[in-house]
């Protein structure tokens, strides 16, 4: 049976840019966002390897692990 990968889902609503979840990422799967006044991560869903280190990581959910 072939193994599918769950990459998480991602929401920036919460986003509070700390950036945790950028380093945290060994694929470097997330960007940054960072204007004067609008700073958010992006979500580059092409390069996960869905290990959701971003989801442990982040501190205000904004990413969901998918069952
Ligand atoms: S699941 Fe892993 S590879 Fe995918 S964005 Fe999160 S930290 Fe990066
Ligand atoms: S860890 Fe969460 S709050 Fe911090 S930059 Fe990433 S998505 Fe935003």
């Amino acid at each position: 049976m072939k193994k599918t990968i769950k990459k998480p889902s991602f929401s920036s609503h919460n986003c509070i840019a700390c950036w945790k979840c950028v380093e945290a990422c060994p694929r470097q799967a997330i960007r940054k966002v960072s204007f004067l006044w609008h700073k958010h991560a992006v979500f580059t869903y092409h390069n996960c390897i869905g290990c959701n280190l971003c989801v442990k990581t982040c501190p205000k959910g904004c990413f969901k692990r998918q069952e």
